[in-house]
């Protein structure tokens, strides 16, 4: 391919994009701001890769670009294809590290962090709690200040934190945050003030920064000036995926990185926007153009790639009832006879079984299971899809799933390294130090106590007050301690870790083999990392996949299908696509149907949900499903219509079917399993 072969292949808006800031025959230098908005599969994610490795080949240099994506496997998948193409074009085989700053917001602010932490009196050796840590840190210090106990209403954990997060994510006060979002919790202003003031205090004495903190820190760093100068300094590009789902931070660390807007480039689709519990606002993209003088070069692109025309047809036709206007008008050249399919299923169990069948169908007509996912709106609405997906022996992975690094053991080993880093990080020592026979949460407590007042902690190890029993286990706990601290080399301090751990394993656990297997898999995963805080970091930040299989993270290189939340499966494709319970309290989930506007994120959802399908897309209604998807606790179902979001003038667009067919439902009726009548039910349900 010849250096301008790759761009043929783009439409002429995607290589305006592309060549933005760029004429012919000139070298790399950094152009005016850029946004590319356009609709779902239009190309944008692949028109920014162009546009990076197009950079590259006209002599950028590639360790001066900043690329965030929304996941780390957005950020691979970008990296590798830039590769691609540079190689093609260049004929060179791209180095390993051709983007050195890929990453979340997150993952490079924390980067950034550490090495400007002395600049703005931080101590790099911070460490990063995911949200069960700082749950777990709120929850520690709302017992200290007596607040579960004489007000047993008081929020829970979890809603502390998200009132929390929420006014430093929107850059709001607490009382607008909780009018806003948790009326319901107002009345609690004055506690939840002191406990906030409590827990940022509890985070400075423990050097720990949660996810808010990454972003709250790196806004602070750059509203110096001179230091928003150098850290902007040192990129010539910054590019953003996914704008649309940034929140008011995120947008002003940008705009301080490079306040005019040289070499910025920006992507997105607000009818995607999905993210605004975690306060996103899709004003960042709205108004970014207006933030510069003159203002940002707007590029939108119409044409979709991804879908067939039935199925854009029937996402168009869905998201032109949303309250909003979004002004795009998405034609594609894919035709296909094939209409999406509504398939009306009895519950969640015949949806697991009506699925698996297709996929395995699917299957045999030569469609790999890779090529196939399963979409849902919440987490634990796939339960009883990975069972059914477990018998039939059907391998999956489960994007964003927690249940690997979920586990106790992984838990424990990975506190470990946390504590060896930071002693001071009080939620990892109280998992570590209660693992050991003789301490319990006071006596661990004391020893943490004693820990945080040391100006070294580590060295102070032989004098903490442990408790008799201890006085073995914490001398090797201590010995291990002082080792991962000497840092005799990257993994290899993992397996320190592990030989630590392991009696201990033993004693805990009847199972301990298997979760010594577990181990030995994530050392594995740790020998991808280049460092322990890298490792650490991005672990907690972006947690790998979870797998059918009982082992640990996904084997790469087998065919397996894939499970996803709908906000996890964003800005990715498959050929097939079924979105399991498409029905009104899962989609828009009941949980979110207290605002108008929070019904047209639902309906936003919906969208991204159908337009992740290449060539077939089956939405599944179940008759009546278990809310919370907990069938064990009894008969807490209830019955579904299908989802508002479809309306019957919508009907046309879809294929409406019942499974299994009515013949063979009348047969499973006869025998007596259901009380109502389903068939007269799945006819209404069409009207
Ligand atoms: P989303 O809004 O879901 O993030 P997107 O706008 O980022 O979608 P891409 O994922 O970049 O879209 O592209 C969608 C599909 O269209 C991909 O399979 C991509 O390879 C293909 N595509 C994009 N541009 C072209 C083109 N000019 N010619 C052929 N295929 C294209
Ligand atoms: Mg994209």
């Amino acid at each position: 391919m010849t250096a301008v072969a790759y761009l043929e292949k783009l439409n002429p808006d995607q290589r305006r994009a592309v060549k933005h800031g760029l004429p012919d025959g000139s070298s790399a230098p950094a152009g005016g701001p850029l946004l590319i908005i356009a609709g779902a599969g239009s190309g944008k994610t692949n028109t920014l890769a162009h546009r990076v490795a197009h950079l590259i080949v006209r002599g950028a240099d590639p360790q001066r670009m900043l690329l965030m994506t929304f996941s780390r496997r957005a950020a691979a998948e970008m990296t590798r294809r830039v590769e691609r193409i540079c190689a093609e074009a260049l004929g060179a085989t791209g180095g390993g590290d051709v983007l050195a700053w890929a990453g979340t917001f997150h993952a490079i602010g924390a980067r950034l962090l550490r090495e400007y932490a002395g600049a703005i009196g931080l101590d790099p050796a911070f460490t990063i709690h995911d949200r069960e840590d700082s749950a777990d840190l709120m929850n520690l210090i709302r017992h200290e200040l007596g607040f579960s106990k004489t007000e047993s209403r008081f929020p829970t954990k979890g809603t502390c934190l998200a009132i929390y997060s929420r006014a430093v994510n929107a850059e709001i006060p607490l009382e607008q945050a909780l009018l806003g979002a948790f009326p319901w919790c107002a009345r609690w202003h004055d506690e939840l003030r002191r406990l906030f003031a409590a827990y940022v205090e509890a985070k400075q004495a423990q050097n720990v920064l949660d996810y808010d903190d990454l972003l709250l820190y790196w806004a602070q760093m750059t509203q110096d000036e001179a230091l928003a100068e150098e850290i902007g300094g040192r990129f010539d590009h910054i590019l953003v995926d996914e704008y649309q789902d940034t929140n008011r931070l995120q947008a002003s660390i940008l705009l301080a990185l490079k306040p005019k807007g040289q070499g910025l480039t920006v992507v997105g689709d607000d009818a995607q926007s999905i993210y605004s519990f975690r306060a996103a606002t899709v004003r960042n993209i709205l108004e970014f153009p207006k933030s510069f003088t003159p203002p940002a070069e707007v590029v939108t692109l119409d044409r979709n790639y991804r879908s067939t025309e039935p199925i854009l047809a029937a996402a168009n036709a869905v998201i032109s009832l949303a309250a909003e206007r979004y002004a795009k008008n998405l034609w594609t050249e894919r035709r296909s006879a094939e209409r999406p399919q509504l398939v009306a299923v009895r519950d969640e169990s015949d949806q697991a079984r009506f699925i698996a069948e297709r996929v395995l169908e699917a299957r045999e007509a030569g469609m790999t299971l890779k090529q196939q996912a399963a979409l849902f709106r919440a987490s634990h609405h796939s339960a009883m899809l990975e069972l059914e997906l477990a018998r039939r022996n059907i391998p999956f992975v489960k994007f964003g799933g927690l249940k690997f690094l979920d586990s106790a053991h992984v838990k424990d080993l990975l506190a470990l390294l946390r504590f060896a880093q930071n002693p001071r990080d009080r939620v990892a020592g109280f998992r570590i130090l209660q693992i050991l026979p003789g301490v319990g949460p006071s006596s661990a407590q004391k020893i943490l106590d004693f820990l945080i007042e040391r100006p070294d902690p580590l060295a102070c190890l032989a004098e903490a007050p442990t408790p008799p029993r201890a006085g073995e286990e914490w001398r090797g706990l201590a010995a291990t301690l002082q080792i991962l601290h000497a840092r005799e080399g990257w993994p290899a301090e993992m397996e320190a870790a592990r030989r630590w751990y392991e009696p201990h394993l033993e004693r805990l656990h009847e199972d301990a083999p298997s979760r010594l297997a577990d181990l030995v898999q994530l050392e594995q995963i740790a020998a991808c990392y280049p460092s322990r805080e890298r490792f650490l970091t991005e672990l907690t930040l972006d947690p790998p996949d979870a797998t059918s299989d009982e082992a640990g993270p996904p084997l790469r290189d087998e065919d397996y299908l894939i499970l996803s939340t709908i906000h996890s499966a964003k800005g990715q494709e498959w050929k097939s696509v079924f979105v399991l319970n498409a029905v009104d309290g899962c989609i828009p989930s009941d949980l979110a149907t207290g605002t108008a506007a929070e019904i047209e994120e639902e309906r936003r959802l919906l969208y991204v949900a159908m337009t992740r399908a290449r060539d077939s897309l089956l939405l599944v209604t179940p008759q009546r499903f278990f809310t919370h998807g907990k069938p064990a606790q009894g008969d807490r179902h209830v019955y579904a219509s299908r989802t508002r979001f479809i309306p019957a003038e919508m009907l046309r667009h879809f294929e409406c079917v019942s499974w299994p067919a009515a013949a063979a439902t009348g047969e499973r009726l006869a025998r007596g399993g259901l009380r109502v009548d389903v068939r007269a039910k799945m006819r209404g349900m069409w009207g």
